[in-house]
């Protein structure tokens, strides 16, 4: 391997999601494993600004790939969208004699990356870590599997009280601009209608729907939200507006909210990490920069940040067939 590089930082950025714990973990290792230095940033590049790091070693990362959220902390920095904030980060990497860093996070944490890359030529690796799934270049971000398992293990137990009570559960899950979480986990759960961002089927088919359902002798229904789906209306107005209709159900609403984004990992998304982690340093060793590393196929590949950014990740529309037909 052909390069200058002797110290990698890793930082964690944007909103927590489960194992980045485990990705960290990775990255400290495989600094260890090729004998190179490895400093962990606390707080994002809040902390990067402000000099908060602590040197790492194979040991400070034990008992840390079965753990949620994030040992380093994360953060979101205004700071760090100002020349000057990112001048005082470029001050304190050189001052702690930081060659490269890893951020693991989401699309604005790449943004940084990218815009610090193109001030300084500063390499730097991005690992997706966001439960959303929503980045190019990747099949999986870390923590989507992890949160796609808790929201079905949810939904399951709302199941359980709908279907005692002849209850219409809304149950809305996290997803503003795409529908992979509501999408994956309404088929896992079995819901009868999935309202996703991607596909506005608008109210008066989910009415339809749900009428279809009950004549079909359902007594009691699920209909799983994306935050961000396209009927205009907001999970308390939509119950409302189905209730008018469907006297017989009582229905009721669930927001899962941030209990979404922890737990422990799934083994998915450990072994995700695990590969992900060693990936970047590998390339960061191969004198390469400003790259996310990602899993299509089941394979390890590199896109531009650029490109991770810019670029849609699509939802799998055969999903919305399948529900389809499942719900007959
Ligand atoms: P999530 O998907 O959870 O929102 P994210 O990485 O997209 O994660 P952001 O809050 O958008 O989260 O970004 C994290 C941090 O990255 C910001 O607080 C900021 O410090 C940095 N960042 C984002 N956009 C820019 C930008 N245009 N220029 C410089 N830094 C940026």
């Amino acid at each position: 391997m052909k390069n200058n590089i002797k110290k990698i930082a890793v930082l964690t950025s944007g909103g927590d999601a489960p194992g980045m714990n485990a990705a960290i973990r990775s990255v400290v290792r495989s600094c260890a494993f090729y004998k190179i230095e490895c400093v962990g940033v606390y707080r994002g590049y809040q902390g990067m600004i402000e000099g908060d790091f602590k040197q790492m070693d194979a040991r400070s990362v034990g008992n840390i790939i079965n753990k949620g959220g994030t040992i380093l902390k994360s953060a979101r920095s205004d700071e760090f969208r100002t020349k000057e904030g990112r001048l005082k980060a470029f001050h304190q990497l050189k001052m702690e004699g930081v060659d490269a860093f890893v951020v693991i996070g989401g699309d604005g944490s790449f943004t940084g990356a990218m815009i610090f890359n193109e001030e300084y030529d500063f390499p730097v690796i991005g690992i997706p870590g966001t439960i959303d799934n929503d980045i190019y270049g990747t099949n999986y971000t870390l923590g989507y599997d992890t949160a796609l398992n808790t929201v079905v293990e949810v939904i399951d137990k709302i199941r359980d009280t709908a279907s005692s009570h002849n209850r219409l559960f809304f149950v809305e899950v996290m997803g503003r601009d795409v529908g992979h979480i509501a999408l994956n986990a309404g088929v896992g759960a079995g819901a009868e209608e999935i309202l996703i961002p991607e596909e506005n089927i608008g109210v008066d088919r989910l009415i339809e729907s749900l009428r279809k359902s009950k004549k079909s002798g359902k007594s009691s229904s699920i209909v799983v939200i994306a935050e961000g789906d396209k009927t205009g209306k907001n999970v308390f107005e939509l119950a409302e507006y189905v209730e008018e209709h469907f006297p017989f159900y009582e229905v009721r609403v669930s927001v899962l909210g941030h209990m979404q984004r922890g737990g422990s990992p799934s083994c998915f998304d450990r072994v995700l990490a695990s590969r992900m982690g060693v990936k970047a340093v590998e390339t960061l060793l191969e004198g390469k920069s400003n790259l996310m590393v990602g899993v299509t196929d089941n394979k390890m590949l590199l896109t531009e940040l650029d490109k991770a950014i810019k670029g849609k990740s699509k939802i799998n529309k055969e999903l919305l067939r399948v529900s389809d037909i499942m719900t007959i």
